[in-house]
């Protein structure tokens, strides 16, 4: 037998470390974390056994059994799904950092700074690094491996401090046993009835059966059937919520649940989610959206390009389609028309269930937490679904000079004043800045709103759009923003206005004194208390603009 030793990558140890000392008090969900990976380890052979049946062939029900020994204190994790080779073993459980190591840590440290440490090891699954959950109840973890349609085994051994090895090892059987030394005090996990009430309370949707022993006649503990095709009135409440966990990783309440089947031409049954907080990879640059697609309750993929527009990433939750070819490629499915018009469906029927949301007055503090979470990613289909525009536009939500809370586009045209065409905008990094901003003291003294952009994306959906209800946007720091048709506010008295010719003199020695600094100089309306301000002209780039694609040429 070759045994190599291998250290951790320094990140991995660092959090392994905090790991093994949390005094985190729900421990228990180490389980959850490693029936999760057990399962989706199910569902990938599951998926690879399509193309390849002889993966399977030999021992084709998948399942996932708890056994536990109480003399030696171990309880094993142990699946008969896709397994790992050594590369996977070396990628996976060790040396290289996964990408959500380091955002895990830094909730670690946010929440320990609210002193609130204990609460947050709860979150490790959302970060893609569950599998070190078990280093809370173990002081040793084995993982004895072989993957399907290859020969050769492995055994993976650490004490999860910095270092770990990985040895060949004959005659195991396809798939993945995890092994848990139990820590001192840990006992309670060797108990039938502690186990069972955790896969109850965290596992009970997953579809595959979750046994307890290693006999014929072992026990399941879960229903072990998908959640997503029973019917609504069977399922409760706070299955829904576990299934939202398990299925997106995440750990907060769903915002919103969307569960309905689409029949006629095409059949497929959804169960999506709306978080009601913001996923940490949210504006990772591949902009992909994480729902999981099922073929007749075949996991297929859960990075299936064009089943969501990228504007839709926030959801979560599965898809499952009765109508895709089960041996479908997942090349191949980003072309099948079919596909595309499932995106069409579910597109269609998201946006209305959130036009819902939105015009329900009633709750509008509820649609102002979705708003401050997801509205950023919805402002990307403005300029990426021309189709679906106006029921974007109905959709989004605004800061203004007019108060604090949200405004829609509809109440800012219902405010409009007499004589005013243009929906006025501002552009910048943060709102109070913006309100204290020279260029709206002449808006506001006529009592003219203007929205307050804060978003980089609005750089983009603004000209392209362009209006809205034939009203078109307009930078209130652009020179054409003019306030003289616009009524209201009070007039100033002839004697404190200057004269033409004195404004024309001025304005000339200004121009001799700013000379290139500058391409014009003009007498505005804007201002009421300031001397000047800069504005962009009206065929330049926007001012915010100009300097956000300075900050990053830099
Ligand atoms: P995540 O499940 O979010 O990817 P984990 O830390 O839970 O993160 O697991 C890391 C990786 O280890 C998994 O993505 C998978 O590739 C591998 N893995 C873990 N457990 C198993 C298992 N039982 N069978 C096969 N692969 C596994
Ligand atoms: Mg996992």
């Amino acid at each position: 037998m070759t045994e190599e030793r291998l250290s951790f990558q320094a990140e991995v140890s660092r959090l392994l470390d905090i790991v093994a000392h949390s005094l985190y008090s729900e421990k228990e969900v180490f389980l959850r974390e490693l029936v999760s990976n057990a399962s989706d380890a199910c569902d990938r052979l599951r998926y690879a056994a399509l193309t390849q049946p002889e993966l399977s062939a030999d021992d084709p029900n998948l399942k996932v059994r708890l056994i536990v020994d109480k003399e030696a204190r171990t309880l094993t994790v142990a699946d008969n799904g896709i397994g790992m080779n050594r590369e996977d073993l070396v990628e996976n459980l060790g040396t290289i950092a996964r990408s959500g190591t380091a955002a895990f840590m830094r909730s670690l440290k946010e929440s320990a700074k609210d002193g609130d440490a204990k609460k947050d090891v709860n979150l490790i699954g959302q970060f893609g690094v569950g599998f070190y959950s078990a280093f809370m109840v173990a002081d040793r973890v084995e993982v004895l491996t072989r993957k399907a349609g290859e020969t050769q085994g492995w055994r993976w051994l650490s004490d999860g401090k910095g270092e770990f090895t990985i040895a060949d090892a004959a005659d195991l059987p396809r798939g993945t046993q995890i092994t848990l030394h139990l820590r001192e005090g840990d006992d309670e996990y060797l108990e039938e009835h502690r186990l069972a009430g955790i896969v109850r309370k965290y596992s009970d949707h997953i579809a595959i059966p979750i046994l307890f022993g290693d006999g014929e006649d072992a026990k399941s503990l879960n229903s072990a059937s998908a959640l997503w095709m029973r019917s609504k009135n069977e399922i409760t409440a706070e299955q829904y919520k576990e299934f939202y966990h398990h299925v997106g990783h995440a750990f907060d309440d769903p915002w919103l649940t969307l569960h309905w089947r689409a029949e006629g031409a095409i059949e497929y049954t959804n169960l999506l989610f709306v978080p009601s907080s913001k996923p940490f990879d949210l504006f990772d640059p591949k902009r992909a959206h994480r729902v999981k697609l099922y073929v007749k309750r075949v996991f297929i993929t859960d990075s299936a390009e064009g089943l969501l527009p990228p504007y839709l990433r926030f959801l979560r939750g599965v898809v499952d389609s009765e109508d895709l070819p089960l041996n479908i490629s997942r090349e191949m499915l980003q072309h099948n028309p079919m596909l595309a018009k499932i995106r069409a469906g579910l597109t269609r029927r998201v946006l209305s269930e959130l036009g819902k949301k939105a015009r329900d007055t009633e709750k509008a503090e509820e649609y102002a937490t979705f708003w401050e979470n997801f509205g950023a990613v919805l402002k990307e289909g403005l300029y990426d679904d021309y189709e679906h525009r106006d029921d974007l536009l109905k959709l989004m939500r605004f800061r203004s000079t007019a108060g604090d809370g949200l405004v829609s586009l509809e109440e800012y045209l219902g405010r409009m004043k007499e004589g005013q065409e243009a929906i006025f905008t501002i552009s910048g990094d943060d709102i109070e800045t913006l309100k204290r901003s020279p260029q709206l003291e002449g808006f506001k003294a006529k009592g003219v709103e203007v929205l307050l952009l804060t978003d980089p994306v609005d750089e983009f959906w603004v000209p392209s759009v362009g209006s809205f209800q034939d009203k078109p946007f307009k930078s209130v720091t652009r020179g054409g923003a003019d306030l003289g048709k616009i009524q209201g506010g009070e007039e100033k008295p002839a004697e404190e206005k200057a004269s033409e010719g004195e404004l024309t003199d001025l304005l000339a020695l200004l121009k001799l004194t700013l000379q290139d600094a500058v391409k014009d100089v003009r007498a505005s309306e804007r201002l009421t208390d300031s001397a000047v301000c800069l504005v962009a002209d009206e065929n330049d780039m926007d001012m915010h603009l100009e300097r956000l694609l300075k900050q990053h040429k830099q």
